[in-house]
């Protein structure tokens, strides 16, 4: 059967070396116990990843792919594989999995790796464990301590959530057809925290807001939640500083404050 045919369209990259793709499928491995720990795999493409998580007796797998041609090649060469035809960033999670904890894993589209991640927040109470290979510029940020460069909106809205560890980084002559950036692969594991102890949505609008002007003090990115008199003046010492400066708790504290302003 006829190998599939790469499109740009679709982020295709597909990873050439068997060794680096048991190591990624490796990046899950859930404890035996008497249930198969569930698994999804996005953008499967070929199944070079599919192959080594179909051996493992501790996962049970299903695959999502939004490509007709690969589809067919899976179908072919890995008929027990529970497959999905269609788009991740559409696909209702919860009604896959209607109950209990699942994995995601994936030598993900590169286009779409960032929306990928803002899904998986969206599930970060159905997610102990995503793990996969993203561009290393991506890894880096989601990775990235505060005061680097690459701290950012995504970095801290993951961090507040999971723990992150930036595995190792590969070359992009693995690859058919090479992309143009390094790659990197990283798994995020889920913190024990439950709640941020302030509005989620609002977190999220403060930390967006603040990285969208990143260069700027939180006191004009902020100008939007700061309307109410005397708020400016109390909060003046952090609102000297600029995004990347704060850390995950440091924004935490700073929505408690803004919110008991807003109210
Ligand atoms: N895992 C394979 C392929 C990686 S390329 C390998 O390592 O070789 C990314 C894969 O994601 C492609 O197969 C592409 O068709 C698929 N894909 C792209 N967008 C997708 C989406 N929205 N939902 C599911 N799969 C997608």
């Amino acid at each position: 059967m006829q190998k599939v045919r790469a499109k740009k369209s679709l982020g295709q990259h597909f990873l050439r070396d068997l060794g680096i793709a048991q190591r990624i499928a490796e990046t899950i491995n859930p404890t035996t116990s008497d249930v198969r720990f569930p698994v999804l795999e996005i953008g499967p493409g070929m199944g070079v990843l599919t192959q080594y998580l179909l051996k493992n007796p501790n996962i049970d797998l299903t695959a999502i792919e939004l490509d007709r041609e690969s589809v067919v090649y899976l179908k072919e060469w890995y008929p027990e594989l529970r497959l999905i035809e269609g788009d991740f960033l559409k696909l209702d999670l919860n009604k896959l999995y209607p109950e209990g904890p699942f994995g995601v894993i994936g030598n993900y589209p590169y286009n779409i790796s960032s929306q990928i991640f803002f899904k998986v927040l969206d599930y970060k109470d159905r997610i102990p464990v995503c793990s996969g290979m993203i561009q290393k510029e991506v890894a880096e940020r989601i990775a990235s301590k505060p005061g680097k460069k690459a701290y950012g909106i995504l970095s801290v809205l993951l961090q507040a959530w999971y723990d992150i560890e930036y595995l190792f980084t590969v070359d992009e002559n693995v690859f058919n057809p090479p992309p143009k950036v390094k790659s990197a692969v990283v798994r995020l594991r889920r913190n024990e925290r439950t709640s941020l102890g302030c509005d989620e949505e609002l977190f999220k609008r403060i930390v967006k807001a603040s990285f969208n002007q990143r260069r700027k003090q939180l006191r004009n990115s902020l100008h939007e939640f700061l309307d109410k008199p005397g708020c400016k003046e109390e909060l003046a010492e952090i609102l000297t500083k600029r995004p990347e400066q704060l850390s995950v708790e440091e924004f935490i504290n700073l929505t408690k404050r803004l919110q008991s302003w807003q109210n």
